[in-house]
């Protein structure tokens, strides 16, 4: 199935599960070498990062937790615009190395705020592990330091990321045609 209509865009394949996997093995290998003996607390951020984080989590062999958290957006009531609450984190990460699982790092808005929170929630250091990075689309200035695969600044669906709630289920990448 090279071609797929989610709602009313036609996608086609660009990244094969295959690949995906391989790229995901790879960032596995340097969070196992890079954070022995540190007891990570990786935290995916739902929902995009679901696929993402199991495959991760299947492959570091090195003693470490898992927990779910979300971004909740509020439209700001002042002029500074949109808001973006961490939620859902119920223990105390003071101290931790606490590694954050993405399914794409565009603007870099998302990731810039989450580790603001993170910081200020008494974690030691924040990583960032990303399925994907646009780096043409970047606006806020944000290191990442685990990074699968880069992809042109073009809309994707699949393996965890969605168009309008739609693609998630998908086990290949797909970019949107363009017409
Ligand atoms: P940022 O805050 O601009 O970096 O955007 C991050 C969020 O935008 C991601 O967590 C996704 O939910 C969404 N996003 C950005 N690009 C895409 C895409 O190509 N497909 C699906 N969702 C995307
Ligand atoms: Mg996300």
């Amino acid at each position: 199935m090279e071609y797929i209509t989610v709602i009313d865009k036609q996608f086609k394949v660009s990244i094969s599960e295959e690949n995906i996997l391989k790229a995901v093995q790879n960032i596995a290998d340097r969070i196992n070498n890079d954070l022995q003996g540190c007891k990570p607390l990786f935290l995916a951020v739902l929902n995009g990062s679901f696929m993402f984080a199991a495959d991760l989590m299947k492959r570091v062999n090195i003693p470490a937790e898992i927990q779910f958290v979300k971004m909740q957006s509020y439209e700001g009531i002042s002029s500074t615009g949109k808001i973006k609450e961490l939620i859902g984190l119920n223990s105390n990460i003071t101290g931790r190395t606490v590694v954050i699982v993405e399914d794409i790092v565009d603007t870099g808005f998302t990731i810039k705020s989450t580790i603001e929170q993170l910081i200020q929630k008494g974690a030691a250091r924040c990583l960032v592990a990303t399925l994907i990075s646009k780096p043409e689309a970047r606006i806020y200035d944000v290191k990442l330091d685990y990074v699968a695969i880069e992809i042109p600044n073009k809309f994707i669906v699949g393996y965890g990321l969605d168009y309008n709630g739609f693609g998630r289920n998908l086990k290949h990448i797909y970019t949107l045609c363009e017409d």
